[in-house]
């Protein structure tokens, strides 16, 4: 697998991560996910799903209904604007830190926007659900893996 020229894009995400992960301070008055009612910031599609659910704080707080949208719209935000970063928890469907999750990428779940991931929290021991999951562990491999399944040329 020649991963060579995804490796400029991931140099220059990193520091976005670094910088979501480290202004997780105002987590305790998060908006609720409303199914049917929440827009996607990105898509504009109605939430139809919470457990696939990110959200990013800028001035407001920004909704998405699949984490590939999510990974999308900081692509093309100044890391600066992005005060905080969360995602839902698959398993407890409640708001985790980006710093607390996990991500693992099932072809046998079909996300939203088809992105196919999920994101869970690392307190909890690994579900059974997801052995036959990649494993991703932490915020940077996720954006590593969606750069290289949907940004790298093929
Ligand atoms: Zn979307």
């Amino acid at each position: 697998m020649n991963t060579y020229p995804a490796h400029w894009l991931i140099t220059l995400l990193l520091p976005i991560f670094s910088i979501a992960m480290g202004c997780q301070s105002a987590s305790d008055k998060l908006p609720e996910v409303v199914v049917d009612r929440s827009e996607c910031a990105k898509c504009r599609m109605l939430i139809s799903d919470a457990r696939f659910v990110g959200l990013l704080q800028t001035d407001e707080y920004l909704m998405f209904d699949d984490l590939g949208c999510m990974l999308n719209y900081q692509l093309k935000t100044a890391p600066q604007e992005i005060r905080g970063t969360w995602v839902r928890d698959y398993y407890s469907d409640t708001w985790i830190a980006i710093k607390d999750a996990v991500f693992y990428r099932r072809d046998d779940i079909v996300t939203p926007m088809g992105y196919g991931y999920i994101g869970a929290s690392r307190l909890n021991p690994e579900p059974a659900a997801t052995t036959k999951a990649v494993r991703l562990e932490n915020a940077a491999a996720l954006q590593e893996d969606f750069t290289q399944r949907f940004l790298t040329a093929k």
